[in-house]
């Protein structure tokens, strides 16, 4: 059975699980896969939004090539950024930090033009700015379900089976644990 749309809540029963959906519908199943993944928070200033996957990227790995030899702005707190910036320097020896400030961004050709106090004088230019992002699980059904966590990850065991047994995690959670690049 395919079921479309939003799982507002689980509940786990003596055997399986029930899940809701937004319109008062209820499934029970043996065994539930929560792949719901988590949010990039963007900085609540302005600019961020817009150029997001435009220029402005997190993941070295996805999206670094694309800047090879080329000039790279790195934003974040300057522990996570000097992280970053390693990750990056076999890419680039271009690399400028910032660690604060909106963002203008002038597009022109492939380079930016980045005003980091809007309306300053002299913008950065650059070819792509890489940002380090802290992360939020996109739903709450992990606390609803009370799962035990690791930092901001649900916490599983190899076969991916929460402290909820039946329930299993998957998804880009386990790359934070692998690489710990996303600092969850
Ligand atoms: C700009 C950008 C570029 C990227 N580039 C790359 C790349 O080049 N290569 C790469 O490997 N990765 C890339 N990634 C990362 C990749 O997108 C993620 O690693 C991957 O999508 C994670 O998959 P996921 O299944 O964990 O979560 P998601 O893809 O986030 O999927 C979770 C889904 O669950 C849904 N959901 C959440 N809560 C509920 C609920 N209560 N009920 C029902 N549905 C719900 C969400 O709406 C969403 O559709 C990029 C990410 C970004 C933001």
């Amino acid at each position: 059975m395919i079921w479309l749309g939003c799982v507002p809540g689980i509940i786990s029963l003596e055997k399986g699980f029930c899940n809701y959906d937004d319109k008062d519908g209820k499934v029970t199943a043996k065994r539930v896969i929560l792949a719901t993944g988590i949010n990039d928070v963007l900085p609540n200033k302005p600019g961020f939004a817009d150029a997001f996957g435009r220029g402005v990227f997190w993941c070295p790995w996805c999206d670094g090539h694309n800047y090879k030899n080329r000039k790279i702005l790195v934003y974040g707190k300057l522990a996570s950024a000097i992280g970053s910036s390693l990750n990056l320097r076999k890419l680039t020896t271009d690399i400028t930090i910032v660690t604060g400030g909106a963002l203008t961004k002038e597009d022109k050709d492939d380079e930016y033009k980045i005003h980091l106090n809007a309306g300053s004088s002299n913008p950065l230019v650059t070819n792509g700015m890489l940002i380090s992002l802290p992360t939020a699980q996109t739903s709450s059904l992990h606390k609803q379900l009370r799962l035990e966590m690791d930092g901001k990850s649900v916490k599983v065991n190899s076969n991916m089976e929460s402290s909820v047994g039946g329930l299993y995690v998957v998804g880009r959670w386990i790359r934070a644990q692998t690489s710990g690049y996303l600092g969850t």
